[in-house]
């Protein structure tokens, strides 16, 4: 199923510009001892990124010369979807050539591994794993050649039938080199009874269970799929040019100044031929399910706030929630802070609510490199010191409300709480802009195990006094749901309510696949 010289052509694998950050969080037991958090060190207390994990982010343009540029563009503009590796196929029409590595876009992507990658169809991916492990095989778009060609494919989503699938297809002899899901689906493509039917992406399709918004690129076009339920974003816009783009998210169309068309729908297949200015739609599955099913959680946290999401700018949902929060649980206070960036939108609506001055109390900086690039433990702590500012004189002495987007483990929620008070803080009056996270994501979202969550089994009050703030509340479900465009029932709020809108094997973990492949080798 790999591609060979001749056939096609596969640009080499970048290497990891560096090693995995390795941290050791204080850990909850179940009587909450509290650890001495004055003794925990500062890369913990700081690390704004340490508890939810982005997903992937998806792109693809078809027709201009500059595919590949336009892509990479694009990808840059969705990295806060993923972190951890990224990569571009293009196709030139007769051969895809592909590119990965594991790092940030603008590592992976140097200049003259740009200038090898030629094509006007391109597709791009940048990856948080949420299905396999942080291997250099799991980066995508995997790229294959089966007996119709060859086909490459970034996927952003969950697959929940996965593990059984490709437990199916290894019962049949396939061999698969990655442990993600998505590999599944191209041995599933190459499947010679689907071969045979009239449409075989969209009879595979089929056969899927999960979140999946997919590119597709074949020598000829790309197809862009969305899942039933639309969990993940999907969209299409087209170029100042004419030609059409396909984004996980909106702010990757401007970033190319492209405009929105439209979303790609649940259970549709959009094709975007080889010219770029033609787009045709057919439907993979006949029977849809009643509603719809959107991930609530990426109008909380991981879309880009610039961007339009199921209908609704991000942004404005946000401020939404943050009104909401001031009206179901106002506080007496002097000043509204945000937790950065995403507790930013909600924050000032609870200002504007409230009629509080908002302020700006803890803020990161962005131009602080990976805290393990840094040579030293002494360097490493001065760098992440940086990374997260309390500023002094905005919160000594006051009476703070901090808004925050959500809480998960707690942990590190804790230690920003306890840098305000080291920083003078006199009250600070904790606000989410969710409710409790108490149930496992199975839809593309990496939340911590059932037992490491803050709020699975533990009252509002069990939390407060584990994070030491001196009152806390959460937006209410109904609340929130409120705030967005669709009605309720269009959403999935699993993570919260407990309600899958589909059936999940609770034992499902993202590492599923990688630990059966390690137990091969122990
Ligand atoms: S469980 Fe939560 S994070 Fe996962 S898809 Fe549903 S709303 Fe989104």
């Amino acid at each position: 199923m790999r591609p060979t010289d001749g056939h096609a052509r596969r640009v080499s694998e970048s290497q990891p510009f560096s090693s995995p950050k390795c941290i050791t969080l204080p850990q909850l037991n179940s009587t909450m001892a509290a650890p001495n958090w004055h003794d925990v060190p500062l890369d913990v207390i700081a690390d704004l990124a340490g508890e939810k994990k982005e997903k992937c982010g998806v792109f693809g343009i078809a027709g201009p010369a500059d595919s590949v540029e336009r892509c990479y563009y694009g990808l840059y503009a969705l990295q806060h979807r993923g972190q951890e590796s990224a990569g571009i196929a293009a196709s030139d029409g007769n051969v895809i050539t592909a590119h990965t590595g594991l790092g940030l876009v603008a590592d992976v992507f140097k200049k003259d591994v740009l200038r090898e990658l030629s094509g006007t169809l391109a597709i791009g991916h940048v990856r948080y794993s949420t299905a396999g492990g942080n291997r250099k095989c799991n980066a995508q778009p995997i790229l294959e050649e089966y007996v119709a060609g060859q086909v490459a494919v970034a996927h952003n989503g969950n697959l929940v039938n996965a593990a059984r699938l490709r437990n199916e297809y290894q019962q049949h002899g396939h061999i698969f080199y990655s442990t993600s899901d998505t590999e599944i689906v191209i041995h599933m493509l190459a499947k010679p009874t689907h071969q045979q039917k009239p449409d075989p992406l969209a009879h595979v399709l089929r056969h899927l269970q999960g979140a999946f918004s997919f590119l597709f690129l074949f020598a000829d076009r790309i197809e862009a799929c969305r899942d039933p339920w639309g969990f993940r974003p999907l969209v299409i816009g087209q170029t100042r040019d004419g030609y059409y783009c396909v984004a996980s998210e909106t702010c990757a169309l401007a970033s190319i100044q492209a405009t929105f068309v439209r979303e790609v729908e649940p259970g549709e297949i959009v094709t975007l031929a080889r010219g770029g200015t033609r787009i045709s739609s057919r439907f993979f599955t006949e029977a849809m399910p009643a509603q719809p099913s959107h991930c609530a959680f990426e109008h909380v946290y991981f879309a880009s706030p610039s961007s339009s999401l199921f209908g609704d700018t991000v942004v404005d949902v946000r401020q939404k929630m943050g009104r909401r929060l001031a009206i179901e649980s106002p506080a007496e206070a002097d000043i509204v802070i945000p937790i950065p960036d995403s507790g930013r939108s909600a924050a000032l609506g609870f200002a504007k609510q409230s009629g509080i001055p908002f302020e700006e109390g803890i803020v990161p900086n962005r131009y602080v490199g990976r805290s393990f690039i840094q040579p030293s433990q002494h360097m490493r702590d001065l760098a992440v010191q940086m990374k997260l500012i309390v500023i002094p004189e905005v919160v000594r002495g006051k009476r703070v409300i901090v808004v925050e987007d959500s809480i998960v483990r707690g942990t590190t929620t804790r230690g920003k709480m306890l840098a305000l008070r080291r920083a003078g803080a006199k009250e600070i009056h904790m606000r989410v802009s969710c409710p409790p996270i108490r149930h496992p994501c199975f839809f593309g979202i990496d939340f911590p195990t059932p037992t490491e969550l803050i709020a699975n089994g533990r009252t509002v009050d069990q939390i407060r006094e584990f994070i030491e703030v001196d009152s806390l509340a959460y937006l209410s479900l109904e609340g929130m749901l409120e705030c967005f465009g669709k009605p309720a029932d269009n959403y999935c709020t699993a993570c919260w309510s407990g309600k899958y809108p589909i059936p999940v094997d609770e034992q499902l973990s993202k590492f599923g696949m990688e630990r059966h492949q390690m137990k091969m080798f122990e």
